[in-house]
């Protein structure tokens, strides 16, 4: 039996186009920086978030897609005031006081209004708390000081660093809650030493009081670590954000037709919503705008997938996942006819090739489209265990996904922070993403045969 051919001949030149347009337009980028700088940053329930799914899907228009608004009902958390100072410590000048710089988590309840005034008690891990017990966190601020672990993200491994400390952004108020803690405050989970806060959705569990929940620069770690074993450390903190009624927002969901197939759907994608304290154009406008470029690429050069390219602007995904969670709960009796899932959510590094999260065989029937992204350096194919956090539903359902394998060591200096701004962008890095989505989506809608699943 001779091997089967994955891509016809002229599936293998089209890539080659998709390849070479994409790496010369400037689309995506004149599209990361209208989400970024004209809407700006898009939380849930936030009039920009409304107006980013209205620019989207007036765009997807544009382009000539079938486009649907899919309606799901978000959080709507608004950050107030955020202000700490070390108000007692050992060798305070008299009348001083020393500024912590912090921000809210989000889903973080408010501290009184007038604020509140508590003694620090500095732990680097859940054991290290509960060898404390009770009694010695009754009544205080916890401050979890687990570095982000940046030897292993110089690695090429920041995404499993940011999981490993983003547990203490998660679980760390329950934990410090049931043994009596007032606030609990974590060491921002993020690389950059440029005493940035980074924020994050926290977790509540349900069977205890819920606290005030804050991240710290890790330089302000690092100081109130430094004072804590010579003696107490008080700190007076100030929260105000406030959880207003939950608010209808959209999947933004643009259908370009296959020829052959149109039942079967090879969706690419990225998050909508982004926080509050930058304009959210790496986390993830970057991640929209390469997926918007795939379509606008075929359509441009007048390409006809035999199966849908389904371009998906996913609601929600920063603090509650609840455009990922609609969107099965609306879809799940076609998810067998869900042939691919792409996301693009980390960051618009330059791409070395594409995560897969799937069976074995994927790899082997991915190659020719490693060999096309080669030639841009993106010919690296892995697995990974999930490749998108709104494809994660599908994935479940053994639908096979898929993302850009990028250069992520510098992603988690700015990731939630109020950095996260268009100048992080590398106008041709982001190019070379577009490149890697659009082959790799073109090329699923074309490929011979069924993935296996
Ligand atoms: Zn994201």
């Amino acid at each position: 039996m001779p091997t089967p051919i994955q891509f016809s001949t002229q599936t293998l030149s089209e890539l080659k186009q998709l390849q070479q347009a994409a790496l010369a337009s400037d689309y995506a980028f004149r599209q990361t920086a209208y989400l970024a700088n004209n809407i700006g940053p898009r939380l849930s329930g936030s009039a920009q978030e409304k107006r980013a799914v209205e620019y989207v899907a007036a765009e997807l228009r544009a382009l000539g897609l079938e486009v649907r608004l899919e309606k799901v009902m978000v959080p709507h958390w608004v950050r107030g005031e955020e202000t700490a100072a070390l108000v007692a410590f050992p060798g305070q000048a008299p009348g001083t006081t020393q500024k912590t710089v912090l921000t809210a988590l989000g889903g973080s309840v408010a501290t009184p209004p007038e604020g509140l005034t508590a003694d620090v008690v500095v732990v680097k891990d859940f054991e290290e708390l509960q060898s404390l017990g009770t009694e010695k966190v009754k009544g205080r601020i916890v401050l979890f000081n687990h570095a982000y672990d940046k030897a292993m993200a110089a690695q090429g491994r920041a995404g499993d660093a940011y999981g490993q400390a983003v547990a203490y952004r998660s679980g760390a108020p329950s934990a410090a809650a049931k043994l009596g803690a007032v606030a609990a405050l974590i060491r921002s989970v993020g690389s950059a030493d440029y005493r940035l806060p980074h924020t994050g959705q926290t977790k509540y569990a349900d069977d205890v009081p819920k606290i005030p929940a804050g991240a710290v620069a890790a330089e302000d770690a690092d100081l109130i670590a430094h004072l804590a074993p010579q003696g107490p450390v008080r700190m007076r903190l100030l929260l105000t954000p406030q959880e207003l009624p939950e608010v209808e927002s959209f999947n933004v969901v643009g259908d370009l037709k296959g020829s052959g197939s149109p039942e079967q759907a090879v969706i690419v994608s990225g998050h909508l919503d982004s926080w509050d304290l930058g304009t959210g154009a790496i986390d993830d406008a970057s991640g929209v705008a390469v997926s918007m470029q795939v379509a606008n690429l075929v359509q441009q050069l007048k390409l006809r997938p035999r199966r849908t390219i389904r371009v998906i602007a996913w609601a929600n995904e920063e603090n509650g996942l609840r455009g990922a969670k609609g969107y099965a709960e609306a879809h799940i009796a076609e998810f067998a006819n869900h042939f691919a899932a792409i996301e693009m959510d980390g960051g618009a590094g330059h791409p070395v090739g594409i995560n897969i999260s799937g069976k074995p065989e994927l790899k082997e029937l991915l190659k020719p489209i490693a060999t096309v992204l080669q030639t841009s350096g993106a010919g690296a194919l892995d697995f990974v265990d999930g490749a998108g956090a709104d494809i994660g539903p599908l994935e479940k359902a053994g639908v096979p996904g898929f993302s850009p394998m990028s250069d992520s060591r510098t992603y988690f200096h700015y990731h939630h922070t109020a950095a996260d701004t268009l100048d992080k962008i590398v106008p041709r890095e982001l190019a070379e993403n577009a490149a890697v989505l659009a082959v790799l989506a073109y090329g699923l809608a074309n490929i011979e045969q069924p993935l296996p699943r």
